[in-house]
């Protein structure tokens, strides 16, 4: 048998190659083409831009083929935009006519070309007018509505009036709606939007501010993926078993209409308001007017638009390994945007292309090419609610389940100092390494002895998930907020969501605006492109080390540490919950030691296999072919493992991954442990319906034996 050594220095060499050979006015090159059109979902010019980026892969040599779907997707009546109306006692006055304005120098205006761009809307409200008194609910969360309830205020029959912020949009409609709302408006307070406003009273295109008639676009949708095929791809054969009706009726498409604009508008409605201050803090923003939560005045708002059947396409462009083409190093952004979409998402898109260009490049130069393929997915509709993601993973649920090895997702850059991610703790390992050895692009950083982009990532976000470990800084659990999200919650595939920040500010203000333009992105997100190039780097860095170690180089140790920390952290919220008086002491002593015992298990057995597998790729052990098959076999497996086929419970059949899932109160938040966790609140909630209370204590004894029986699972492939 053939005994192989890994070569280090070929690694590194490669390694280095890849990294010099980005270029920066190449990215900059992309993102001006690919924005160079408003390229919404389902619209012909981004099917047009579709097929172009089909070309470039093309043309780059890689095996290229997409994915088509019909897709039920949402749309305003560009014509005639939403509006909002005030009565003045004698008739009806317009507050908002549903419009940014044009704004910036020369070259940005240019940029400005289209009308639709300046046209307000949230994907997936319903279509009509609320006509009522509006209501103040601040952020709109359940603590929101608790206060409101104490001031007993409330929302029936009237028109939320909410601030963008904290949680996903589509929840915070979603808890108005389920409060006998018959209308949202949501709005961007400058507190949260433009925050130095009273310092520098610069916002774009001075500085990345939103101005005040800036709003942010978005999905409201409820779900992942074409809201009329749950489960299956919505191919010609599929049947569609979901209506817009009874979509609407429950709650996963929004059952009223709903608006964002911007504060330029907002503050001509709180104006209005007539009611008492706000006597609370945290729910005054800093709009130039006085903070109130209701008053006399009737309000009117009209929502115009439709929902249509469109088609949708991925593209998929596989770079192929040599020695074990099946297997998958997938890697992920979207390219459809809500305007022109320069940085989301593509700033995103053009580092992609180019990560695709440098990798063809070496190719040609020195013939390399990764053991394993490199899967460049281009998404389409991801703004609707992750559509075109969704469906392909339906589509290849099998595929994955035999090819997939990890999906690293980036969806846009918008800051330059430090990385946020969000992975499963199986990637841990790989990203601190990339991150080592990638420079800084970030003059100030580099100043201040933050010379890689590890070492910022210290410095900004040092806490990490590991007890007593600071090697790895800050990482969050994958909940969702983009394509990630299927691949790990459905399929069990490890995944990764990258992102570059500004701190201390999270996202950035021009999100979902039509100021997402070439122009801003030149100016004022990244002027040299070394930002992108950094990201670009680093991205391919952990792709490469992925697809080229002769064992995966997964973290099986740092999977066993944080299953011991996410049961701990279970266990005080169990208890704070009164789950084990619930379901008496006796019986939650014994389930939770035996998940303990479980994870023990599972923790010497990931030490050995870890063992030969640093061992190996340290390449101070060899290996011959079958058994480091054999080895990649089981690594691959144990993502998987953790797959839970009816689903986590039976509300929840969406969400299959017995460890990682998405909050049920904001789709932007991971959750843990949810099959035991989401059961445990629910019984508390219906306290004094003993029908009910009895159905979710059943849930959650039964999220306990799912539990154990993914981690022995896990084990057992080891
Ligand atoms: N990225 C989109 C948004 O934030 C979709 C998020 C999702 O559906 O998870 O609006
Ligand atoms: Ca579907
Ligand atoms: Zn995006
Ligand atoms: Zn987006």
């Amino acid at each position: 048998e053939m005994s192989l050594k890994q070569d280090l220095n070929m690694q590194n060499h490669i390694s280095k190659q890849l990294m010099e050979t980005f270029d920066a006015t190449k990215i900059r090159e992309n993102i001006r083409w690919l924005s160079s059109t408003m390229h919404v979902a389902g619209t012909p010019e981004q099917l047009q831009l579709m097929d172009r980026i089909e070309r470039e892969y093309k043309e780059l040599g890689f095996e290229v083929k997409s994915y088509e779907y019909e897709v039920l997707l949402s749309y305003p009546d560009y014509d005639h935009p939403s509006t909002i109306q005030a009565w003045n006692g004698v008739a009806w006055e317009e507050l908002s006519n549903g419009l940014s304005e044009p704004l910036g120098p020369p070259e940005a205006l240019e940029q400005q070309d289209d009308p639709r761009l300046f046209v307000w809307w949230n994907a997936y409200s319903s279509f009509g007018s609320a006509i009522g008194p509006i209501v103040y609910v601040n952020y709109g969360t359940d603590e929101d509505y608790a206060l409101l309830a104490e001031a007993n205020i409330d929302l029936k029959g009237k028109i939320a009036f909410v601030r963008y912020g904290g949680v996903f949009r589509g929840d915070k409609a979603l808890l108005a709606e389920k409060r006998g709302a018959i209308g949202v408006i949501i709005f961007s307070d400058p507190y949260d939007y433009a925050p130095e406003l009273h310092n520098t009273n610069k916002t774009f295109p001075d500085e990345i501010w939103l101005p005040p008639s800036g709003a942010q676009r978005g999905t409201l949708l409820r779900t992942t993926g074409d809201p009329e095929t749950p489960f299956y791809p919505s191919k010609q054969y599929v049947y569609r078993s979901e209506r817009e009706e009874s979509l609407r009726a429950r709650n996963v498409l929004s059952s009223i209409p709903v608006l964002p604009i911007g504060y330029r508008d907002a503050v001509k409605i709180m104006r209005r308001l007539n009611g008492p201050e706000i006597q609370w803090n945290r729910w005054r923003g800093s709009m130039d007017t006085t903070y109130r939560i209701t008053g006399t005045p009737s309000f009117r708002l009209e929502v115009r638009g439709r929902t249509s059947r469109r088609r949708i396409k991925n593209v998929i462009a596989i770079f192929h390994g040599k020695e074990e083409p099946d297997r998958w190093v997938m890697l992920g952004n979207h390219v459809d945007s809500w305007t022109k979409g320069a940085i989301d998402p593509n700033s995103g898109t053009g580092i992609m292309l180019e990560m695709a260009r440098v990798v063809k490049e070496i190719h040609e130069k020195t013939g390399w090419r990764p053991q394993r393929s490199l899967v460049f997915c281009q998404w389409d509709a991801e703004e609707f609610g992750l559509i075109g993601s969704t469906e392909w993973v339906e589509e290849m649920l099998k595929p994955l389940g035999a090819h997939a090895v990890a999906m690293l997702n980036l969806d846009n850059v918008n800051g330059n100092n430090t990385l946020a991610i969000k992975s499963v703790p199986l990637l841990y390992r790989v990203l601190v390494d990339a991150a080592s050895k990638v420079p800084h692009p970030n003059q100030f950083d580099v100043e201040n002895g933050r010379l890689t982009l590890l070492d910022a990532w210290r410095f900004y976000n040092p806490k990490g998930p590991l007890p007593g470990d600071k090697s790895v800084p800050m990482i969050n659990v994958p909940g969702s907020g983009s394509d990630f999200q299927r691949f790990i919650s459905y399929a069990g595939v490890p995944v990764v969501d990258l992102k570059m920040e500004s701190q201390p500010v999270y996202s950035y203000m021009l999100y979902h605006t039509m100021y997402e333009l070439p122009w801003t992105v030149e100016n004022l997100v990244d002027p040299t492109g070394e930002v992108f190039v950094s990201v670009g780097k680093f991205w391919l860095e952990v792709a490469r080390n992925l697809a080229d170690s002769l064992i995966i180089p997964f973290g099986l140790l740092d999977y066993a540490i944080m299953l011991e920390e996410f049961l701990k952290k279970m266990d005080t919220h169990l208890v704070y919950l009164g789950i084990d008086e619930a379901v008496s002491k006796d019986f939650y002593k014994e389930k939770m030691s035996h998940l303990s015992e479980a994870i023990e298990k599972f923790h010497s057995s990931a030490i050995v296999l870890q063992n030969i597998a640093h061992a190996v790729n340290n390449g101070e052990r060899s290996i011959n072919l079958r058994q480091a098959e054999m080895l990649n076999n089981r690594i691959m497996s144990i993502e998987k493992a953790f797959i839970i086929d009816q689903g986590i419970y039976a509300e929840r059949a969406f969400f299959r991954h017995a460890v990682f899932s998405v909050s049920e109160h904001d789709i932007y938040s991971g959750v843990t442990f949810a099959l035991i966790l989401d059961p445990a609140v629910e019984y508390v909630n219906a306290k004094g319906n003993e029908t009910s209370m009895q159905h979710w204590l059943e849930t959650l004894k039964l999220g306990f034996t799912k539990l154990n029986y993914a981690i022995e699972s896990a084990t057992l492939m080891l």
